[in-house]
């Protein structure tokens, strides 16, 4: 059964939804760079307060900021035989980052799913939400920036390993039928 997993797919897609359902059947756990990078601007930590305008901007943090913490957070114990990343990688060098990081640890990536949502439905999804950094401008700022930087990461691995496109514009339970089939 695969236990390292990559999501990819845009702001809205449901890949945190989806990530933590996922993690609950195959008790592996759920990596959210956002979650985590949120949790440092509430805590007030260096890490958040250094985050915390390029978030609200709807702007990708700094590599340099995103790379250490991913290093460390696949050190973690619990990470030891598998997880599930959500948000990261988020550009070509995030994922270059991450290849020789996993090379290092003598670990691969099973599976990356690429969650496929048209932007006026992430739009609207998005405008729902009702996150800090969910308002309409910061929203088409966050798409933008996924076709610029993120697109690009579909096909490196497009080029590499196995990637698996899911059309996440289903509701949620099929959704997550699609993915338990997609992870063999
Ligand atoms: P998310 O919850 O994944 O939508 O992330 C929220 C915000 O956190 C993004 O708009 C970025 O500002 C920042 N962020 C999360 N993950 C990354 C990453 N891998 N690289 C750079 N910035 C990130």
């Amino acid at each position: 059964m695969a236990k390292r997993l990559i999501f990819l797919g845009p702001p809205g897609a449901g890949k945190g939804t989806q990530a933590e359902i996922i993690s609950e059947n195959h008790q592996i756990p759920h990596i959210s760079t956002g979650d985590i990078l949120r949790a440092a601007v509430v805590q007030q930590t260096p890490l958040g307060k250094q985050a915390k305008d390029y978030m609200n901007r709807g702007e990708l943090v700094p590599d340099v900021l995103i790379l250490n913490l991913i290093q460390d957070r696949l050190g973690y114990e619990d990470a030891v035989n598998g997880w599930i990343l959500d948000g990261f990688p988020r550009n070509v060098n995030q994922a270059a980052f991450l290849e020789e990081l996993l090379a290092k640890l003598e670990q691969n990536a099973d599976c990356v799913l690429n969650l496929e949502v048209p932007d006026e439905v992430l739009v609207s999804r998005l405008l729902a939400r009702k996150r800090k950094d969910d308002n309409e401008s910061t929203i088409r700022r966050r798409l933008e920036v996924y076709h610029q930087d993120t697109v690009p990461v579909i096909d490196f691995y497009q080029q590499r390993s196995t990637l698996k496109t899911i059309d996440g514009d289903r509701p949620p339970e099929e959704v997550t039928e699609q993915l338990c089939s997609a992870i063999v």
